[in-house]
């Protein structure tokens, strides 16, 4: 079948596309549209015919029912029956929107439809499109994620033809949603209702409207061995193909074990994937990293997920580490989905953070622009067991300068370089318990201890490495200078790099 491509926008919406859909739709045909939650794949909802093929298209089990879309408010009654009084307040605040509302179901809903079942899930979206479409078809439209069952749901329509281009009759391209993760469902058949799944619309806000509502604690406890309420909540989902691991701790030891992580790997030669967020972005030097958006706003973190769950599967990665997201406000929807695309896949990143003496590693010379910054680069190229920041400071840099030409030189013909380097003037933020300071002379560390008192862990380049062999200052000296400061550096920053891993392996 060859899947039919029509473009509209919801602020003017072609009616010509919608009445496309509403006939393929009426003649129990399958078209994929946007909603504000995720795209979904819509077929008339009256029809087991048409429930029949939704399943086949999407490859989902049909133990797993499907969610029916009204446009308006009055055809609810039509498909579902004792409705409870709360209905018409969670409606009037909620409607339409991202909220699903399970209810007893009228005879005219077919068993297709709900799975078996003799409840039914309903819910109004928001998406101009979307009503429309549901109006065309005749008022009903089932629409379950428009994705192959398991795989992230689709936030655009080219996820939708990753999918399903071939296996369904439409895509209606809209452009990319607005809130990125699927309807809260809330069943109405408890009292108190249930939330069965978590989604942008959250306990609180129900409670402001009808009092408090309990939660199905399959949602998060990946130990329950409880079936959750929601059929579909059973299954593992939005995965993408290599393995998903969330990391959870507080946030500086997620981004130290990752980091850990991320290294290893890279020694391996293998990268890992990383999920991080505007605000860790800078911390992550190895594996391919990816933004999922700002942890100061948590609602782009939800629009970015499947997206970049997506991106991954274009990723040599085999492994993919994702930090963790508080859970509040619609930080539990996104942590559902995040244990879910794991397969409940979790580690404890202080149980992995290892014990290091070390983790930053600063030269200290006096202009920053040679000897410093040459020594810094010899050790990056050292093979380290453990992962430090290395990098370089002036006791004199009245500004920022890139490093001495000569030194660039040298560094350049043994086939590494200071392009990045950028002096920079030392400061008390250096000395820290963590932080080992590499002095290039007697006078450079003896300047540091009488200038700070709190001076920790400052040593010679010689003391540390044990071994006196002067190193020459080539400042002002011709090229043959540099390479001689050069090869002097090169074998003491090995002996510090050997005593660094002797250190790692005693911490392990
Ligand atoms: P999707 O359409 O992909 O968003 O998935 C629909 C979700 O709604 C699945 O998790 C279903 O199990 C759930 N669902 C649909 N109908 C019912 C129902 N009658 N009772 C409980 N859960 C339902
Ligand atoms: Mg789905």
């Amino acid at each position: 079948m060859e899947t039919i491509v029509r473009k509209t926008d919801k602020n003017q919406i072609d009616t010509e596309v919608i009445r496309e859909a509403g006939e393929i739709l009426r003649n129990g045909g399958l078209v994929a549209f946007p909603t504000e939650t995720v795209y979904g794949l819509g077929a008339d909802a009256l029809k087991e015919e048409a429930a029949k093929k939704t399943y086949e298209a999407k490859g989902r089990p049909s133990d797993n029912p499907l969610i029916v879309h009204i446009a308006d408010y009055e055809d609810l009654k039509k498909i579902a029956v004792n409705i409870p009084a709360e209905t018409d307040a969670l409606a009037a605040h909620f409607w339409p929107g991202p909220l699903t509302m399970i209810f007893e179901k009228s005879d005219i809903v077919p068993y297709g439809t709900t799975g078996g079942l003799d409840t039914i899930a309903v819910r109004m979206p928001s998406d101009p499109i979307a009503a429309e479409v549901i109006r065309a078809a005749g008022g009903f439209v089932s629409a379950p994620s428009a994705n192959t069952s398991g795989r992230p749901s689709p936030t655009t329509a080219q996820h939708v033809l990753e999918d399903l281009n071939g296996r369904i009759d439409m895509v209606i391209d809209g452009g990319s949603v607005d809130i990125g993760l699927e309807s809260t469902i809330l069943d109405m058949t408890v009292d108190p209702p249930m939330i069965l799944r978590p989604g942008a619309i959250t306990s609180d806000m129900f409670e402001e409207v009808i009092g408090p509502v309990s939660v199905d604690e399959t949602i998060l406890g990946s130990e329950s061995e409880k079936a959750p309420k929601a059929p579909g909540m059973k299954y593992r989902h939005y995965a993408p193909k290599a393995k998903l691991i969330i990391v959870e701790g507080d946030l500086r030891d997620e981004i130290l074990a990752i980091r850990q992580i991320a290294y290893a790997a890279h020694r391996e030669g293998k990268p890992v994937g990383i999920i991080a967020t505007d605000e860790t972005l800078p911390f992550y030097k190895y594996g391919i990293v990816k933004n999922i958006g700002t942890r100061e706003n948590e609602k782009t973190i939800a629009r970015n997920l499947y997206r970049v769950l997506r991106e991954f599967d274009e990723e040599a990665v085999d492994a993919i580490y994702s930090e963790s997201f508080a859970m509040q406000g619609i930080g539990k929807a996104i942590m559902n989905r995040l244990e879910k695309a794991a397969g409940h896949l979790r580690v404890s990143a202080a149980a992995i953070v290892k014990e290091q003496r070390y983790r930053r590693i600063i030269f200290v010379s006096s202009t920053d622009s040679a000897q410093g910054p040459m020594a810094a680069e010899l050790l990056r190229n050292e093979e380290l067991e453990q992962e430090y920041v290395i990098d370089s400071r002036g006791m004199v840099v009245l500004f920022p300068e890139p490093a001495n030409q000569k030194a660039e030189a040298i560094m350049k013909s043994a086939g590494m370089t200071l392009e990045d380097h950028s002096s920079r003037q030392f400061d008390d933020e250096n000395l820290q318990n963590d932080v080992l300071v590499l002095a290039i002379s007697d006078a450079i560390k003896n300047k540091i201890l009488t200038e700070y008192k709190k001076a920790e862990n400052v040593y010679t380049l010689n003391e540390f490495a044990g071994d006196s062999t002067e190193i020459p200052d080539p400042y002002g000296k011709p090229l043959t200078a540099y390479g001689e400061c050069y090869e002097v550096l090169k074998a003491l920053v090995r002996k510090v790099a050997e005593k660094l891993n002797v250190l790692a392996e005693g911490e392990e």
